[in-house]
């Protein structure tokens, strides 16, 4: 089967973003310092290959407080919790360090300013996914959930006059900004976001796809199926007409995806680490690649700080 694959385009940017490297930083270097088991509640992030490699570091990750021994460290995922959790950690006094990405953050900080101020909110989001659950939790109520446009219909807020727009931060950029107008159309007085919630790293990752994709004959997504923003990666490339397949690992490639299909696109979701990209890389070569080229695209400068009590002594 070799010698189905000509080339392989990178996309650019792709694979980690600041908030993931944070939250992955978070973990080890509560490892290093306090030792282990460092318990997480929930996966630092939705990486596979990231949460195996912590727990053979000692992490042990967890949903429920209740698995948490009294005086553990515990680290909260990069999709951040409710209120209820974070009062529940306090209470039983664990040492906490929070990993929730700082733009997500941001949306909790908004939601509780403009709560003070009297306003609902409707919530564009993935049912179940942690980042809406943690968000929804910021609020014991006045936060109404829509994932689609049909939703917007349906949608039941106790009082129209003071009604906020929040989203997911790893939504599709189009599909959010339908949903968006929808709810702008039935709600005119609606107040939307100053800057979207979606993120920066996911803005940038599909803007990436939406200019590969024509390039190429087939588009290969590196990301867990649990990872919000890979999967968007996956659905955006099929949308604009290019065969696209997501794969955990290098292993689940299937040499059939690549026949009558020589120009490979390769990306990454923001959860995903580069050498995952490597191995699916050294993978097509065996199929045949002779060139890697990597396309012109936003260099990413974005850093977040650790939080207090890991960073680096000075
Ligand atoms: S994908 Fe966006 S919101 Fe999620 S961790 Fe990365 S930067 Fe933060």
């Amino acid at each position: 089967m070799s010698g189905v694959v000509s080339d392989i385009v990178l996309a650019e940017p792709r694979g980690f973003c600041a908030g993931v490297d944070r939250a992955i930083e978070i973990v080890e270097r509560a490892l290093a310092k306090f030792g282990a088991p460092i318990y997480v509640r929930h996966e630092i992030v939705h990486n596979t290959y990231v949460v195996n490699d912590l727990k053979s570091r000692g992490a042990i990750f967890i949903e429920e407080l209740d698995e948490v021994p009294p005086g553990a460290t515990l680290v909260f995922s990069a999709h951040g919790v409710s209120q209820a959790v974070q009062r529940e950690a306090e209470r039983r006094g664990f040492r906490i360090f929070d990993a929730t990405c700082p733009l997500v953050t941001k949306v909790h900080v908004e939601v509780a300013k403009l709560h003070k101020e009297g306003f609902e909110f409707i919530m564009i989001g993935h049912k179940g996914h942690p980042e809406v659950e943690g968000t929804m939790g910021q609020l014991d109520n006045g936060i109404h959930l829509v994932e689609d446009v049909a939703d917007v219909a349906r949608v039941q807020p106790g009082q129209t006059e003071r009604l906020a727009v929040v989203t997911q931060t790893t939504l599709s950029v189009d599909d959010a900004a339908e949903i968006a107008a929808a709810v702008k159309a039935r709600f005119p007085n609606v107040r939307e976001p100053k800057q979207q919630d979606i993120c920066y790293a996911t803005q940038n990752r599909q803007d990436a796809v939406k200019v590969l994709s024509p390039q190429v004959d087939i588009l290969i997504v590196v990301g867990s199926p649990t990872s919000s923003n890979s999967n968007r990666l996956r659905e955006l490339a099929k949308k604009l007409g290019t065969e696209s397949y997501m794969v955990d690992s290098a292993d689940e490639l299937r040499p059939e995806w690549f026949e009558g299909r020589p120009r490979v696109g390769l990306t990454a979701g923001a959860s995903a680490p580069d050498v995952l990209v490597q191995q699916v890389i050294d993978r097509l070569r065996a199929l045949g690649a002779q060139a890697v080229r990597k396309m012109d695209g936003i260099q990413e400068t974005v850093k977040f700080p650790l939080p207090k009590g890991l960073k680096l002594e000075a």
